[in-house]
């Protein structure tokens, strides 16, 4: 009997990942795919960091280091964060884990409980709601539309709140919507949770430095100083380095919940890859031209996607602030048909049918909990993206 931990085996596995899966399916099948479904750049991690790595091999630093990263690292990050954030911490206040990814499943479940209820805003980053069922705790998916530029309002967090509400999840800019919270809209929610002293706060700030138009980013705990000591503050070198393969990611908080997470991440993965810790270091503490440049090129790649998508029929996007996705609308397709005769009833056979008939991937809205969207991701040279919204154009207009 093949038995599996109940809360593994009724959570899902990835959206992109299975999107990504038929991707690899059809390219093995011959077909010259667009991806732009990644979520990740394009471009090579810097060489200033390459090397540091390459020195740390050939340094020795090749062993097991502290559970919650070496001392350098921590220091830099703490430094990072009142540098850039206005926050400010101890190194000791903070944690490095493999991946943003790994700071918040170590942050749910050092707390969770059965029972225990998360609010996570939607359209979301898959993977909120699925480690949240991993913790075997509730998520409760708060719609939050185009009408609200994607965000939470102070509104509908108040009416998300129980007693049993655990965590609130925020992540600016957005992943899949690009959206960016403002200052203001940021001291709103904050009220909020002020009047909520049983709720945590989880900032997943990883788009950061992904930011445009000369906005200015913030973070909630920089906004409302009285949420420091219940807001864990999560970033990492994926996006902002082009590092999603070197697995760091970090965080500073009360110092409660880091030592559990440590405590957690002891027994699971003894702390995160020394070489990649290393390369992290020389990333926060080098020059920091590259998070410039390839924020210019991603602002410059987004203007030409929303135009291009605008002029789709039956697609409608707003201007993404941050991060490297359009979140468009595709409504205007529903109820068509495709040359091969698929009725277009959802945003799933939306995007299954551009990968199908018009070689391009994309990830539909419903897996991000918002229908009927397409999640376009343009971490893709010029020519590629304008390849793609040309195939989508032409897919476009052969609807009946
Ligand atoms: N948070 C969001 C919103 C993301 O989109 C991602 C990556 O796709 C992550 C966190 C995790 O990044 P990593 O684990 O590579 O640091």
């Amino acid at each position: 009997e093949q038995r599996l931990n109940i809360h593994l085996a009724s959570a899902k596995s990835s959206a992109t990942y299975r999107v990504m899966d038929r991707v690899a399916a059809r390219r093995a099948a011959g077909a010259k795919i667009i991806s732009l479904c990644a979520g990740e750049p394009d471009f090579d991690t810097p060489t200033h960091i390459r090397a540091a790595a390459i020195s740390a091999i050939n340094n020795g630093h090749t062993r097991y280091t502290q559970v919650a990263g070496i001392r350098a690292l921590r220091e830099a990050i703490a430094d990072k964060f009142r540098r850039e954030n206005g926050l400010d911490f101890d190194w000791q206040d903070t944690i490095v884990c493999s991946g943003g990814k790994q700071v918040i499943f170590n942050a749910l479940a050092a707390t969770l409980n059965q029972g225990d209820e998360v609010i996570v805003p939607a359209p979301y980053w898959v993977s909120y709601p699925e480690i949240v069922q991993l913790c075997g705790a509730q998520s409760v998916i708060v719609p939050c539309g185009s009408e609200t530029s994607f965000k939470l309002t102070p509104q509908a967090l108040v009416a998300a709140i129980t007693p049993r509400t655990r965590w609130l999840i925020l992540n600016s800019p957005s992943n899949p919507t690009g959206a960016v919270y403002s200052h203001e809209e940021l001291a709103a929610l904050a009220e909020v949770l002020l009047a909520n002293p049983h709720v945590l706060v989880l900032s997943d700030d990883i788009y950061e430095h992904l930011i445009f138009d000369d906005a200015r980013f913030y973070t909630i705990a920089q906004v409302e100083p009285r949420l420091e000591e219940r807001t864990l503050t999560m970033n990492g070198v994926s996006k902002a380095y082009a590092m999603t393969g070197w697995r760091i990611g970090f965080a500073t908080g009360p110092r409660w919940l880091l030592e559990a997470m440590e405590k957690l991440q002891g027994q699971q993965t003894s702390g995160a890859c020394s070489i990649s810790q290393h390369a992290a270091l020389a990333a926060l503490t080098g020059p920091q031209d590259f998070i410039h440049e390839t924020r210019a090129v991603f602002e410059g790649r987004r203007n030409m996607m929303v135009q291009m998508l605008n002029d789709t029929p039956g697609l409608s996007c707003t201007v993404p602030g941050g991060a490297f996705y359009a979140f468009a609308s595709c409504e205007g397709m529903l109820g068509r048909t495709t040359p091969a005769g698929t009725l277009l009833a959802t945003d799933e056979d939306v995007a299954n049918a551009l990968l199908d008939e018009a070689n391009v991937a994309v990830v539909p809205g419903s897996a991000f909990g918002l229908a009927p969207y397409l999640r376009i991701a343009y971490a893709l040279d010029n020519d590629s993206l304008k390849q793609a919204c040309e195939a989508i154009g032409r897919f476009s207009h052969s609807l009946r």
